[in-house]
């Protein structure tokens, strides 16, 4: 448990997979975590954080701004399209593209700023009616769609169904991406990063195991 121990394993598991040391990247995922708790991470040094709510990264991360260089926020969840103007603003990757309408207003606003984050696109690779992400059968039309949009898409997203062995859908994360020629994969958590990066993850998101249990679920 802690930040050393996370990066140890993250190294670990780069070496056990071939990887390249430093090839995935860890982001500290500070939701619903007490100040001291993300304070004390920003003193280790590290400075990759997600966040998953645009209205708590906005309360908390401009004053961390001010005392730390060199924040990347990461947006991991689910973005409605009349906040995608504040999250552009906060964020430096939005990891939750996932539907038409909202990759309109993010053309449309980076078109206006001249400057975008980077993008995933979120695949609901469980096809679990109430969570986010496009359909496996929509991934490649959807990616195209951003593409003709301009929108830098790094690479793709998602989080797999509890109840099922994440493997399958590292796999099948992988595929996707590797058919769509794109490069990033932002998959695994505390329970299973590990497995995420031996399936190539590029982004790994690590709440709990690094700052302990969240005070409610989110
Ligand atoms: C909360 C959250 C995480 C981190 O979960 P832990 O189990 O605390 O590591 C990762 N990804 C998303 C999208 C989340 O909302």
């Amino acid at each position: 448990m802690g930040l050393s121990d996370i990066q140890d394993r993250i190294r670990k598991a780069e070496a056990a997979a071939g990887r390249a040391e430093g090839s995935a990247t860890l982001i500290a995922v500070s939701k619903q975590q007490p100040p001291a708790r993300v304070e004390a991470i920003l003193q280790e040094g590290h400075r990759v954080f997600g966040e998953n709510r645009v209205q708590e990264a906005a309360e908390k991360w401009p004053a961390y701004r001010e005392r730390f260089d060199g924040i990347a926020l990461h947006l991991i969840g689910p973005l409605q399209t009349n906040k995608a103007r504040q999250a552009m603003d906060l964020a430096q990757a939005i990891h939750s593209v996932d539907r038409p309408k909202l990759a309109a207003t993010l053309a449309r606003l980076a078109q206006e700023r001249g400057a975008c984050p980077e993008l995933f696109v979120q695949v609901n690779t469980g096809e679990e009616p109430q969570k986010a992400g496009v359909l496996p059968a929509d991934v490649d039309g959807f990616v195209a769609e951003c593409r003709r949009l301009d929108l830098p898409v790094r690479g793709l997203m998602c989080i797999p169904p509890i109840d099922e062995e994440p493997s399958l859908h590292f796999a099948m994360l992988a595929k996707f991406a590797a058919r769509n020629g794109l490069e990033g994969l932002s998959m695994g958590m505390s329970g299973d990063f590990e497995t995420a990066i031996s399936f190539g993850a590029t982004h790994v998101r690590v709440g709990a195991a690094i700052f302990g249990a969240r005070a409610a679920q989110g």
